[in-house]
């Protein structure tokens, strides 16, 4: 249990990236060091051990200390979904398995594949600006089939993209933003009715076109990760962005998160400490909270993946 403005409730967090060994050593590579240890302190970030049950094993005193129910771990480059399972097949009841997959490149589809088996990978998540493709492209259809046969949720971002590791080593972000529209993933959502869909942060940005997407298909929910900096576009803050997402949207595909990642910076309890603020000064009864912050999440996956 946390402590929140309504007392002790349980608070589970739906986006936290698992930067592994394998994530070090992929921005390592790009930067041209042979090994990850000058990346890791050109960032000032703990690298973590290869074995990821010792990273899962960080995260997890981590939730103990702030009182953590579940977290939902990201694989946060593409091939890097083994470090994510690891860590759930070890802690099956404190975290959920996501992981990151560019559908252009050519193992993209037996990734996916092998994933939808493994009881400790739960959502594949797709960077359409970062990689550059239309979530309408054709060649996304196989992977989405496998998804909604399998159970599999499926994260889209969308938005403004930046990825802070990257600008500090000096990598470039050749990204296109134009991919990011969440109207693209209208008729795509309405397509698999039975995959559940997450867009994070909103919408990043295009908070207007991210709810009518979740107004016009109940299978798309938010997350609310992040310092939603977005924000500054449209002069909101962030109760009117929760006021107006409870009233299109209502409570129930909401997701708390946090966008946490390193280490030794942790779990990021300030964006909990706003949003919950937020929360409660709009009003929200503790049973209300609790949906947003923990039952919502769980609901999401606890009961729906069953393995073919
Ligand atoms: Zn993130």
């Amino acid at each position: 249990m946390a402590k929140t403005p309504w007392g002790e409730l349980p608070i589970s967090d739906a986006h936290v990236h698992f930067f592994s060994r394998p994530f070090f050593t992929a921005l390592a590579r790009e930067r041209k060091f042979d090994e990850p240890e000058p990346a890791a302190a050109l960032l000032n970030w703990e690298l973590p051990a290869r074995d990821p049950a010792l990273l899962a094993l960080r995260w997890i005193s981590e939730m103990d200390r702030y009182g953590i129910a579940r977290v939902c771990l990201i694989a946060s480059t593409h091939g890097d979904e083994d470090s994510v399972g690891s860590a759930v097949s070890s802690y099956p009841d404190r975290f959920f398995g996501f992981f990151m997959l560019n559908p252009l490149l050519p193992d993209a589809i037996d990734r996916v594949r092998i994933a939808a088996r493994n009881p400790g990978l739960h959502c594949v998540c797709l960077f359409p600006a970062m990689h550059t493709y239309s979530i309408t492209d054709e060649r996304v259809v196989p992977l989405l089939e496998i998804a909604s046969d399998h159970r599999l949720a499926v994260f889209v971002h969308c938005g403004a993209i930046t990825v802070g590791a990257r600008k500090k080593l000096g990598l470039p972000s050749q990204f296109d933003v134009r991919y990011g529209n969440p109207l693209d993933l209208h008729p795509v959502a309405l397509h698999f009715p039975k995959i559940r869909f997450i867009v994070p942060h909103f919408g990043a940005g295009l908070f207007r076109e991210a709810l009518m997407l979740a107004d016009l298909c109940p299978n798309v929910y938010f997350d609310t990760s992040s310092s939603n900096r977005w924000m500054l576009y449209e002069s909101l803050d962030l109760r009117s962005v929760f006021r107006r997402t409870i009233d299109v949207v209502g409570l129930d595909r909401i997701l708390f998160g946090t966008d946490s990642s390193f280490f030794p910076r942790g779990w990021n309890a300030p964006v909990f400490d706003a949003q919950a603020k937020a929360l409660y000064e709009l009003g929200l009864e503790a049973d209300e909270a609790h949906r947003i912050l923990h039952t919502n999440l769980v609901n999401l996956f606890e009961r729906e993946k069953t393995k073919a």
